[in-house]
């Protein structure tokens, strides 16, 4: 593997797995964030995942401690970047704050290093320019708890260097990822560009009253051998996601979706059903 030194910039939901994750794997891993504060969470997230690891996977005491004394924790990024080979992006899905943060990244990482984004949803082409670096610039996307969903989703810009695209792919599966590489730019890359248009078809027949949540699931469970169908997954995301997306479509003028966000307020936001994580949603747990 060409990389050996891993830096995880943001040490949030996403950005604590990553690097935890990584860490597990063997690798030394410096993780930075802005504040004591934030890197103080970031620790607190760590120390959760360790329970998580043993509950999940089967970690032992030894392994857990392992991957946690293999990070160190930076605020400073001159400090954290130092002889980098990947620095993996996971700050907050905030354009502006990507920005600035490859504004400084570029003036203080070696010339060697490559850079990815975890971006869920904006593209390596918005920010290629501002690395410095595009050649050596790209997606590797992760999926919420990267432990048991081990999906790695390797997004190219037009200029990222044939060779570092390749570099990523080893990594993401030296990190027990499935590699999914990506040829070309797309928006929602693979996973969110199936699932969202099938989330939002389940939802329209719903909202249209042709047949309730459990038929809708049952045809597609039963028809497919899907473990899940679409309103038990919609409960997994959320139903505020699932509420945001239609919202802003409703309010870029399409009626159907307006009419769905108004469904997904009324009856299941205003009412604290939010999915899963309230015990209530389309179904009830
Ligand atoms: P989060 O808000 O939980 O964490 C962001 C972290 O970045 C915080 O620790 C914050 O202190 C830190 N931060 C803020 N400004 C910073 C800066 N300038 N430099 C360095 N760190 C900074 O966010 P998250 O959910 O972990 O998301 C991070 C990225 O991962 C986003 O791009 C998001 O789209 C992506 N992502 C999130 C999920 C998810 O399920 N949460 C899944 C896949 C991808």
């Amino acid at each position: 593997m060409n990389y050996k030194k891993i830096v995880v910039a943001g040490s949030g939901v996403l950005g604590s797995q990553i690097a935890f994750q990584t860490a597990f794997k063997g690798y030394d891993v410096a993780v930075y964030d802005i504040s004591d504060e934030s890197i103080d969470q970031g620790k607190n997230r760590m120390m959760n995942l360790k329970v998580r690891y043993q509950q999940d996977l089967g970690a032992t005491d030894e392994e857990v401690n392992l991957a946690y004394n293999r990070m160190s924790f930076h605020k400073d990024l001159s400090e954290a970047v130092t002889e980098a080979d990947l620095v993996i992006e996971a700050v907050p899905e905030v354009e502006e704050i990507k920005k600035a943060f490859y504004q400084q990244l570029r003036q203080v990482a070696p010339e060697k290093t490559v850079f990815v984004t975890n971006s869920s949803t904006m593209l390596p082409s918005q920010f290629a320019e501002i690395t410095g670096r595009p050649h050596k610039y790209l997606a590797l996307h992760f999926a919420n708890e990267i432990w048991l969903n081990n999906t790695a989703e390797i997004m190219k810009h037009p200029n990222t260097e044939k060779e570092v695209f390749e570099d990523v792919i080893e990594f993401a599966k030296s990190i027990g990822m499935v590699a999914l590489p990506i040829q070309r730019e797309q928006p929602g890359y693979i996973l969110n560009s199936l699932l969202v248009p099938f989330l939002e078809a389940a939802q329209m027949l719903l909202v249209k009253k042709i047949a309730d949540v459990e038929t809708i699931d049952k045809t597609w469970m039963i028809a497919t051998g899907a473990p899940k169908g679409p309103f038990a997954i919609l409960d997994i995301v959320g139903i505020n996601t699932a509420y945001n997306i239609a919202n802003a479509k409703g309010e870029a003028g399409n009626e159907e979706f307006k009419k769905l966000a108004n469904v997904l307020k009324s009856e299941y936001i205003d009412k604290g059903k939010l999915g899963t994580g309230t015990k209530q949603g389309f179904y009830s747990y």
